[in-house]
C-alpha cells in the first residue's frame, strides 16, 4: 500500500458514527484496523458470526468514503462466549481466512478459560501466518504481559506477527517487548497513553522507532477519532516528521505487511 496519510493501529469502527468517519478522512486518514470486540458475550455462534459480518460490512461503509479498512476478528478476552468453545474457534478459523489480521484476542485476569481461548487461536494464526493484536489489561499488565508471552513461546509463533497492546511507558514492559522482538501498541487515550508518553518512551529506546504502532482504540468508551493525528503534532515537535510518520503510520504497515 503506498501510503501519505494515518493508518490508526487498533479501533472498533462498528462502533463509530458516519461523523467521526467523515471527520477522520478530513484530517488525512487513509484507513484503519477495525477489530472484534462485542460488549455483551455472544450466546451463540451464530450472534458471533453476525459480528464477524458486521466486521466485514464496514468495508462497503467506510470505502464508500475511501478509507481503507483492515479487519480483525478474534475472540476478546472479556467476550469469551458461553457453551460449546469449539464451534466458536472453528468459526472465527472460518473468518480468519477472510480477512488481515487476528484480534483483538489476549489476556484481562489471566485465568484458565482466558489462557485456553488464547492459545488455540494464536494456533490459528501462525497456521495462517496472520499479525496478531494482542489486549493487555489495564490492571496487573507486568504480570500478564510475562504469560502472554509464555503463552507465544510455547505456540512458538514468531514474534514478527505479534503486537501487544495498551503498553505504558514502564521501563519493565518495554524491555520485555524488546527483548522478544515483538510489537509495541500505544492506544492514545485519556487514562491510557498520552502522545508525550511516547515522546520519553522512543527518546529513552530509539531502537522502538520502528516497531511501535499508534491506535486510539476508539468505539465504545471516551476516546477520540482523530487521537493519532493531534498525536502527529507533539511526535513530530520532539521526534521530527520522519520518526513521528512511522509511529502513525508507517510501522502499522509493516507490521500488516501492507
Ligand atoms: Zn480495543
Amino acid at each position: 500500500m503506498n501510503s501519505m496519510g494515518f493508518i490508526d493501529g487498533h479501533l472498533h469502527s462498528i462502533f463509530l458514527s458516519f461523523y467521526d468517519l467523515k471527520l477522520m478522512v478530513d484530517s488525512g486518514y487513509d484507513g484503519f484496523v477495525t477489530l472484534a470486540y462485542t460488549p455483551i458475550p455472544p450466546s451463540s455462534v451464530s450472534s458471533l458470526r453476525d459480528h464477524y459480518e458486521h466486521l466485514l460490512f464496514e468495508k462497503n461503509r467506510c470505502g464508500v468514503l475511501g478509507l481503507r479498512v483492515i479487519v480483525g476478528v478474534g475472540i476478546h478476552p472479556r467476550c469469551i462466549p458461553r457453551g460449546k468453545l469449539e464451534d466458536y474457534i472453528s468459526l472465527t478459523r472460518e473468518y480468519l481466512e477472510q480477512v488481515e489480521v487476528l484480534g483483538e484476542v489476549g489476556l484481562e485476569t489471566g485465568g484458565d478459560a482466558e489462557l485456553g481461548v488464547l492459545e488455540k487461536q494464536l494456533k490459528m494464526a501462525k497456521e495462517l501466518d496472520l499479525p496478531v493484536i494482542v489486549h493487555t489489561p489495564r490492571s496487573n499488565k507486568i504480570a500478564i504481559v510475562k504469560k502472554i508471552i509464555e503463552v507465544l513461546d510455547k505456540i512458538g509463533i514468531s514474534s514478527e506477527l505479534v503486537l501487544i497492546d495498551h503498553l505504558t511507558p514502564s521501563p519493565l514492559l518495554l524491555d520485555m517487548v524488546l527483548s522478544h522482538r515483538l510489537w509495541a501498541g500505544f492506544s492514545i487515550q485519556e487514562g491510557k497513553t498520552r502522545a508525550m508518553d511516547v515522546v520519553w518512551v522512543v527518546e529513552k529506546y530509539p531502537e522502538l522507532a520502528d516497531r511501535i504502532v499508534l491506535n486510539s482504540d476508539s468505539g465504545l468508551y471516551p476516546s477520540n477519532p482523530i487521537a493519532l493525528k493531534n498525536a502527529y503534532e507533539v511526535l513530530s515537535s520532539h521526534l521530527g516528521r520522519v520518526d513521528a510518520y512511522k509511529l502513525v503510520s508507517l510501522n502499522a504497515l509493516r507490521f500488516l505487511r501492507l
